[in-house]
């Protein structure tokens, strides 16, 4: 319930303006994000990687709806893959990337690309939003919105706005898919909220037939995912398994602590079971604790542990020190403000840490 409240009241464009503002904003959001530039992103991998933990970079920006915008984060991303690749830092998917479909396009209405900003876009954060002042630049040296949307012109999106934007953002992660393999690594496709489910997932299982190692997410708080859950324990296919960060409707979602909980060790006794390749998402003691037992019947290199950069850093340390794969989700850019806002609404305690500090910032 604070959770939900609180994820609508940072929708508020006041106080976004108190939270970015603060004096003391950079030094929260340094906590989880690793700085606004790729050097930023390629220092904190480097650092990680000698402690023996792998990565996935995600590119901040989400519900891109300017069609610019979205080609300028799709650049950006194969830009990422280049310089991870020309590093070595990408060899045998030890860096890799995860990418939100909203940011390269999936809510694209209209082939001006301005799209609209909908019902999908405010139940995310509660509330409307104008466009992000932070929008992501193309990378030096890449032209501004390079990709060709081959049939954005003259497109009917005859089935609805849906269908135009899973075009564009099909299109756009399969350059980036494509950009992953040359660098000989892999790319998870977030979950969002569960109006994106259908396509998200859609999008993901048709480019992983392709390419291979395209990797899903699936979210133990929504009431479906047992059963996506089923069909994506296959052979080869990387699955992560998180609870879900987003204020979901109760027809759709479980919202009680427990439920989510009781769900996640649902689901993740089904992945375990499975032939494919679990991304177990949690911080949660108990779920890893579950996650451990499970593994004792698989090699240790068949799944692995994924955790946020800031949070349980000591864990991420004991568990790769203990023989387990553990990947650190590291997210880089300036359109930080809903990742931030995430992360404090799942502790409250560090929103009230955050908002103490900016009533006696001495
Ligand atoms: C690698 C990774 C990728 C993810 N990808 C997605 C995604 O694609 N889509 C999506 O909807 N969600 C995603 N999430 C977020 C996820 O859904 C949860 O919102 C988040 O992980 C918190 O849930 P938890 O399992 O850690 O359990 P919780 O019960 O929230 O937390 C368990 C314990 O972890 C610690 N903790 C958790 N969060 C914080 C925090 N912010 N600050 C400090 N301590 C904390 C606390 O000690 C807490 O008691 C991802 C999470 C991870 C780790």
């Amino acid at each position: 319930m604070l959770r939900k409240a609180l994820l609508a009241a940072a929708a508020s464009e006041r106080v976004r303006g108190l939270l970015t503002g603060a004096p003391t904003a950079s030094s929260v959001v340094g906590r989880y994000v690793a700085g606004e530039s790729i050097q930023d992103a390629l220092a904190v991998a480097r650092a990680l990687r000698s402690d023996g933990l792998l990565v996935s970079l995600d590119y901040l920006g989400e519900d891109s709806i300017d069609a610019q915008r979205a080609a300028a984060t799709a650049a950006q991303y194969v830009h990422l893959l280049g310089r991870l690749a020309a590093e070595g830092l990408s060899d045998g998917g030890a860096v890799e990337v995860s990418i939100k479909l909203s940011a390269i396009g999936l809510l694209l209405s209209s082939p001006g690309g301005t799209g609209s900003p909908n019902g999908e876009l405010t139940s995310r954060m509660g509330g409307s939003r104008p466009p992000s002042p932070l929008a992501p630049v193309p990378p030096e040296g890449m032209p501004d919105g390079e990709a060709k949307i081959s049939d954005m012109q003259g497109a009917e999106g005859t089935a609805g706005s849906s269908t135009l934007g899973e075009r564009i953002a099909t299109e756009h992660l399969e350059r980036i898919v494509v950009a992953a393999r040359d660098a000989g690594t892999t790319v998870t496709v977030d979950a969002e909220d569960h109006t994106s489910t259908d396509a998200t997932l859609r999008i993901a299982t048709a480019l992983r037939e392709r390419f291979g190692s395209v990797g899903s997410v699936v979210q133990a708080a929504l009431r479906r995912t047992e059963g996506d859950v089923r069909e994506l324990a296959a052979p080869g296919v990387r699955v992560r398994l998180c609870k879900g960060a987003y204020a979901e409707p109760l027809a759709e979602a479980f919202t009680a602590r427990h439920d989510i909980d009781r769900s996640f060790a649902r689901c993740l006794r089904t992945l375990m079971a499975g032939s494919g390749y679990p991304m177990i998402a949690t911080h949660d003691p108990r779920l890893i604790a579950i996650t451990r037992s499970l593994g004792l019947g698989r090699s240790p290199d068949s799944f692995e542990y994924q955790m946020l950069r800031g949070v349980r850093p000591v864990e991420q340390r004991r568990l790769a020190a203990s023989g387990a794969r553990v990947r650190v989700y590291v997210p880089y850019g300036g359109d930080w403000y809903r990742y931030l806002v995430r992360r404090l609404a799942e502790r409250p305690a560090n929103l009230a840490l955050f908002l103490r500090s900016q009533l006696s910032p001495g």
